[in-house]
């Protein structure tokens, strides 16, 4: 017989991981919390936990060069990337507080790390074991947005979890993107020494806000060295020594040694199974048709991670 749950909550990041401790109430209510990767989802890993800690470095790093206006002698500060990386590594890890456990404690059954997949409104698969579910809460985030820009693939490239990896900086790097994410990694890189072209194939920097800010950050950005290229359009890679090679609608080019992805982020609602659950869904996100459940706990309210079984 196949196993039933009241819910199946599929991605332990910050969406899941909150929404498994409202709901819980000590398995009068199965519940199931299903991650692949690591609790604490994007945020916690790949995200704003380990950047915010680089950009904690690199404003220090800047601060340093820029002492003389605070009266201070500037210098030059010299690091080793390796510790860099390794505290922003640290500060995750002590924000990694949830592992399954907290979780079974609260009464939630924990399937890790596991892949799920809907194959129906109602059914799983969760390493290959089939499962029903009353409730599904698809809380599993994005992943990144890679174009299919001719020689990407083959010449290689960075995005938000590989350039959080590196071991050693690259001289030369290439963001494409000018969005949040490829500018703050665009100047968390500069900071450290990093000679630092943004590609953004629109006319400003943040494209989505108001121009004051793209224009604003395109200043600051210019006082710090890094190059900033809008309505600039990669058309093709190619690797070029040890480096790679960008070509751009027009016909220039840009020779570095790293090319960091920040397009935008994408749902990959095939690999979910999404259609096999008749859920209405784009890249962009889940939309339209989605069913609206009935609530699992009609008569309670609020969040009730507090509550005791
Ligand atoms: C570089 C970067 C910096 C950012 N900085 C900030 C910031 O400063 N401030 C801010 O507010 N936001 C920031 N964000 C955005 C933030 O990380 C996301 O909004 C947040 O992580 C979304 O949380 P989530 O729980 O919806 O998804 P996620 O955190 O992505 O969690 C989804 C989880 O689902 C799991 N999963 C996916 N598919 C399956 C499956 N089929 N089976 C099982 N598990 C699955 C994944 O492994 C993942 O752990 C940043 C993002 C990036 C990439």
């Amino acid at each position: 017989m196949r196993r039933a749950y009241d819910l199946v909550i599929i991605g332990a990041g910050a969406a899941g991981s909150e929404a498994a401790f409202a709901v819980a109430d000590g398995g009068k209510t199965s519940i199931l919390l299903v991650e692949a990767n690591h609790f604490g989802g994007t945020c916690t890993n790949h995200g704003c936990v380990p950047t915010k800690a680089l950009v904690k470095a690199g404003k220090v790093a800047q601060a340093m060069r820029t002492a003389a206006k605070y009266g201070l002698e500037a210098v030059e500060p010299r690091f080793d990337w390796s510790k860099v990386i390794g505290r922003a590594d640290e500060v995750r890890d002590h924000m990694l507080r949830h592992g399954p456990e907290p979780f079974r404690e609260a009464g939630v059954e924990v399937a890790y790390p596991s892949r799920a997949r809907l194959l129906g409104e109602h059914r799983l698969q969760v390493d290959g074991r089939e499962l029903e579910a009353r409730a599904v809460l698809l809380a599993c985030g994005l992943e990144p947005l890679i174009p299919p820009i001719p020689g990407l693939e083959e010449s290689g490239y960075l995005d938000n979890q590989t350039a959080l990896e590196l071991e050693a900086l690259p001289r030369r790097l290439a963001v494409l993107g000018a969005g949040p994410i490829g500018s703050e990694f665009a100047q968390i890189f500069a900071r450290f020494g990093v000679e630092v072209t943004v590609l953004e194939a629109g006319e400003r920097m943040l494209p989505p806000e108001e121009p004051e800010s793209g224009e604003a950050l395109r200043q600051a950005f210019g006082a710090e060295g890094i190059t900033v290229r809008t309505a600039a359009k990669l058309e093709r890679v190619s690797l070029s020594g040890a480096g790679r090679r960008l070509e751009l609608a027009g016909g220039s080019a840009v020779e570095v040694d790293s090319l960091l992805v920040a397009v935008g982020r994408e749902l990959q609602g095939d690999a979910l199974g999404l259609d096999a659950a008749g859920v209405e869904w784009t890249p962009k996100g889940v939309g339209g048709g989605h069913r609206r459940w009935p609530p699992l706990h009609p008569h309670r309210h609020g969040n009730g991670r507090n509550r005791g079984p």
